[in-house]
């Protein structure tokens, strides 16, 4: 397939990579100018595995402004409140018959797609697979060869020969994706596993299996997941997994799968980016206010992330 990556971070790159490593092509377009003049005064990306085999690997690279390309389906992989900008300055290319698909964290993202691509082009998807930018023209993917997973499903349930075949090239590039048949049900359940651990885990700045292995973790985390579950009770959400499973991943995820690994919204607050909570536990508390639920442990935390940012700032 043909596919352009918008936005060329650590997931883009990740995705990006390992498709063309399994015969794809693919072109990744971004606009942070550090990283665009590094790729190219390097001649490509290094690609790091768990801060080792450090390696270049040559890649397509263009702006929105000098991409003229008709890919298949366009990847989006920015941070969210990154996403607008970009679709203000790609939208020249994009054609009714492409596909938009994504695995971003947060909700917003695809309301924003939707102004661009029809419903059923737009597949949606959720990744558990860590991957860190250090800097710019290099890469980390967290790992072994095929580690993490992934759920996907297309917006409007039904998927389509495109969608088929992009699993196809997902499982191919060891992506280990799973097709679901709940769409909102699929990314609210991600959004809810990364209102506790990417939040929790950037205020009080800890490897994700400090927090895991903390006695208290399990109450603090089933406190934001209850609030989470009764507001998508109210809303009318099908979750992927229940209450216990969640409560489950949450424990597996953060002692046994990643302890060492620090969430990107870490990443984004230590490197004094803004981070993506208004989208996470932000969302959560705005879905909870439509539904006369006030999630009181969901808006403290969002105000937190920020207190935590602030201060960081003002080191
Ligand atoms: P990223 O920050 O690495 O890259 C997103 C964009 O920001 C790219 O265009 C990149 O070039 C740019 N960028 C990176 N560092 C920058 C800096 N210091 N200043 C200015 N621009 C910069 O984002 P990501 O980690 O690839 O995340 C994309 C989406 O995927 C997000 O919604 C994220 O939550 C989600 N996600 C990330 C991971 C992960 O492990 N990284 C895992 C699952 C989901």
């Amino acid at each position: 397939m043909k596919f352009a990556m918008i936005g060329a971070g650590a997931m883009g790159l990740r995705y990006g990579i390992l498709l063309q490593e399994a015969g794809n092509d693919v072109t990744f377009i971004d606009t942070w100018q550090p990283h665009i003049d590094k790729i190219r005064e390097q001649g490509g990306v290094y690609v790091m595995r768990d801060h080792k085999d450090r390696h270049l690997t040559k890649i397509k690279l263009e702006t929105p402004e000098t991409f003229d390309g008709h890919p298949d389906m366009f990847i989006f992989f920015t941070k969210q409140m990154q996403l607008q900008d970009y679709l203000d300055r790609c939208q020249h290319f994009f054609h009714k018959d492409q596909y938009a698909f994504t695995a971003m964290n947060g909700m917003g993202h695809i309301e924003k797609l939707q102004k661009y691509f029809a419903d059923d082009k737009i597949i949606g998807a959720t990744a558990l697979i860590a991957t860190v930018l250090p800097g710019p023209g290099e890469v980390d993917f967290m790992g072994k060869r095929g580690a993490g997973k992934m759920n996907m499903c297309p917006l409007n349930e039904k998927p389509d020969a495109t969608c088929k075949e992009l699993f196809n090239q997902l499982q191919k590039a060891q992506m280990n994706p799973t097709l679901t048949d709940d769409f909102t049900g699929t990314l609210m359940t991600k959004v809810i596993f990364n209102s506790v651990i990417n939040t929790i885990c950037t205020m009080f700045e800890l490897p994700m299996g400090e927090f895991g292995n903390f006695p208290g973790a399990y109450q603090m985390g089933r406190q934001l997941i209850d609030e989470a579950y009764d507001i998508c009770a109210r809303a009318g959400i099908k979750l992927v997994s229940s209450r216990d499973e969640e409560m489950a991943a949450l424990d597996h995820n953060t002692r046994i799968d990643m302890p060492l690994h620090y969430p990107s919204m870490y990443q984004d607050m230590t490197k004094d980016r803004p981070t993506e909570v208004d989208y996470i536990n932000g969302y959560i508390a705005d879905l909870g206010r439509k539904y006369h639920y006030e999630a009181s442990t969901h808006l403290f935390v969002t105000q937190a992330v920020h207190l935590a940012e602030i201060h960081r700032q003002n080191l």
